[in-house]
């Protein structure tokens, strides 16, 4: 189905481009912060199964998971706030203007180590549009690894905060990028670009929202793309979500 813009743009809604991560109870689900596989239980009572192939008359699962360290997500200022504000109240548009761009993260002396950091030199590119609404960061290398990784004690990438100054000047509301966080994996519970991003506690932002754990595949080319953003209606800080791209015809 084609559809036109306004500004002449045009899509093809039959030709969209899937860049969540399916959530699975085995080894293949990407996992981060800890936690364990997610399990898919089905409901056993004395007398009556859950399972089909069991005799019960239909299947019927308990699933356990948690949505900031399994997989596609979308979380919104609840995420660092004593009140936890709710994903699905704050999200209430569903299709936005987005720009996708790769980046190499930097290595970086920290105090233990070396961090791998997206820096606002990388994303200097960007100022060719006058605005973004979704920045989708896709880090490179885009091993397909990174779909069933555990990210745990592997302190993953991050976005240096100084990045925002850029993000504020090209209106970013939403941002996607395909690591667990946009922080560093152990800061001391700082959580320096949450914060700012979110404008926590002075300046709250409502509107913007963080997609972590998203895979782009390579098929996809930096460039424009229109994206619709999609939660699972829970009312918490994040609930997993679908972004699909829709390339420009
Ligand atoms: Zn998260």
């Amino acid at each position: 189905m084609l559809v036109t813009f306004a500004n002449g743009n045009r899509v093809d809604l039959s030709k969209g481009i899937d860049i969540s991560l399916p959530l699975t109870d085995d080894e293949s689900n990407p996992r981060a912060w800890y936690v364990d596989l997610p399990r898919f239980e089905p409901v056993r009572t004395d007398d009556w199964v859950g399972v089909v192939k069991e005799g019960g008359g239909v299947n019927f699962r308990n699933i356990f998971f948690n949505p900031h360290g399994h997989g596609t997500h979308t979380e919104c200022l609840g995420h660092i706030t004593e009140t936890v504000y709710s994903i699905n109240e704050s999200l209430n548009q569903y299709f936005f203007n987005a720009v996708v761009i790769s980046v190499s993260p930097e290595k970086k002396d920290a105090d233990e180590g070396t961090d791998e950091v997206v820096t606002l030199k990388q994303l200097l590119p960007l100022k060719k549009y006058k605005t973004i609404e979704a920045l989708i960061i896709r880090t490179l290398p885009n091993s397909a690894d990174k779909k069933s990784k555990n990210y745990s004690s592997t302190n993953p990438p991050y976005i240096d905060v100084e990045c925002l100054e850029l993000l504020d000047q090209l209106e970013v509301k939403h941002l996607l990028i395909d690591l667990p966080s946009v922080d560093k994996e152990l800061d001391g519970g700082v959580l320096a670009f949450h914060h700012e991003f979110w404008g926590v506690p002075n300046n709250q932002r409502f509107d913007r929202t963080i997609t972590e754990f998203i895979y782009v595949p390579d098929l996809v080319a930096d460039g424009e793309y229109l994206l619709n953003l999609q939660v699972a209606p829970f009312e918490n800080d994040a609930a997993p979500s679908r972004p699909v791209l829709y390339p420009f015809l």
